[in-house]
């Protein structure tokens, strides 16, 4: 696509986002992904790596899509009442207004026709204008959306499903044991969040049925805010450092079931699970419905229920793209003989190098190969 293309779309909404933004940092200048860290040394592979040919992340170019659409869509400045998209499932959206009320509402058939490749064209956290219609509630704009996270459609995977919209925080939760940590799911919702440029945060959980530390060392060591918790005790400091820091913040939080989010969000926001099981009948992250929904956290942040964020399976990236948002594997990419290095088998390789010598964990590098080999592949066909 022409190289001003998206850009038009996202200019006029802020600075440029995740990946887009990655990619062409390292066109220009061969800068590090993500803030990390680039070293004088290797100015001289930068100059080696010279122009290359991009595609755009699809989950970038729908953000910039979506943007545009809806401010076409924009109603006279203010017309309506602000409310948030607190619940969406198949046929139905809810909306909370200010003072906490929530309500149904039904999406402007002219704004829900202009918006297309979604399998929803709202998600959990957009911030729209409603009107009073008869008995009715009518959405009649969207606020265009600082950032989501999506993944492709289960059933069809042409549509992108978008699991929640304007997400300050992905919490990724991971137990040390019971059930036993999966650097494959971390590593994935991981790079879920850097692609679509939501900031995420690696909760250890249960540090006191095992040794935690390593993968704390691990993930810190690769620029991700990293707290080892034990969910059970309220006067942990993890637990009091993970309050603090979603005093007032939309999380979405990921992690495999029994890994203890709910005891986590208990133990942060005493009594917080037992308001959300009066709203959620099935209780947070327990059903098995297809609804997405956000509760509100006391201190105002919001917790954001998506059953979507349960199997992280990356797509519609290229492996270019994974190695750029893997800080480890980012590092060295500029060193190796072939600029589109896949870091299997070509000779020359730094990353199989690196690997060798131990300066990447095994771990990462498994989780590289098994996005690229299966995940990405299976997309591919
Ligand atoms: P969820 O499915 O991720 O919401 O997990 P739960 O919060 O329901 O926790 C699953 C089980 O792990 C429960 O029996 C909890 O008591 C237990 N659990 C949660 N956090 C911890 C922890 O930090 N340490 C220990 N030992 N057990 C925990
Ligand atoms: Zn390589």
């Amino acid at each position: 696509m022409p190289a001003g293309d998206k850009d038009k779309g996202t200019a006029r909404y802020g600075r440029q986002r995740g990946l887009g933004r990655l990619r062409r940092a390292n066109l220009k200048e061969g800068a590090r992904s993500g803030g990390w860290e680039r070293l004088p040394e290797d100015a001289e592979a930068f100059e080696r790596l010279g122009d290359r040919e991009r595609r755009t992340h699809a989950g970038e170019r729908l953000l910039a899509r979506f943007n545009r659409l809806v401010a076409l869509g924009q109603f006279a400045e203010r017309e309506g009442e602000a409310a948030e998209v607190c619940e969406v499932r198949p046929g139905r959206v809810v909306v909370r207004f200010a003072d906490g009320r929530e309500e149904p509402a039904a999406i402007r058939r002219a704004l829900e026709k202009r918006i297309s490749g979604v399998r929803n064209t709202l998600a959990v956290g957009d911030r729209v204008r409603v009107v009073r219609e008869a008995q009715d509630l009518a959405i009649v704009g969207i606020e265009p959306r600082r950032n989501q996270l999506a993944r492709s459609d289960a059933h069809n995977r042409a549509l992108e499903h978008v699991l929640a919209a304007n997400v300050d925080r992905l919490v990724v939760c991971a137990a040390v044991r019971e059930p036993e940590f999966k650097p494959g799911f971390v590593d994935r919702a991981l790079l879920m969040a850097a692609a679509h440029d939501v900031p995420a945060l690696l909760v250890v959980t249960k540090r006191d049925l095992g040794d935690a530390a390593p993968w704390v060392e691990l993930y810190r060591g690769l620029g991700y805010p990293c707290l080892a918790v034990d969910a059970r005790c309220a006067e942990d400091p993890g637990v009091r450092a993970l309050a603090a820091l979603l005093a007032g913040a939309a999380c979405v939080f990921a992690g495999q079931s029994g890994v203890g989010k709910s005891s986590l969000v208990n133990a942060c926001f005493p009594g917080a699970n037992a308001r959300i099981g009066a709203v959620a009948e099935e209780g947070f992250g327990r059903h098995t419905t297809t609804a997405a929904r956000s509760y509100v956290l006391p201190g105002g942040g919001r917790l954001i229920d998506t059953p979507g964020i349960r199997e992280c399976v990356i797509r519609g990236l290229l492996p270019l793209d994974v190695a750029l948002l893997f800080p480890d594997l980012a590092r060295w990419q500029p060193l190796c003989r072939y600029r589109d290095c896949t870091h299997r088998q070509e000779p020359g390789c730094a990353v199989q190098a690196a690997l060798a010598r131990g300066e990447i964990a095994p771990t990462r590098y498994a989780s590289y190969r098994s996005i690229i080999d299966e995940d990405l592949a299976e997309h591919a066909s």
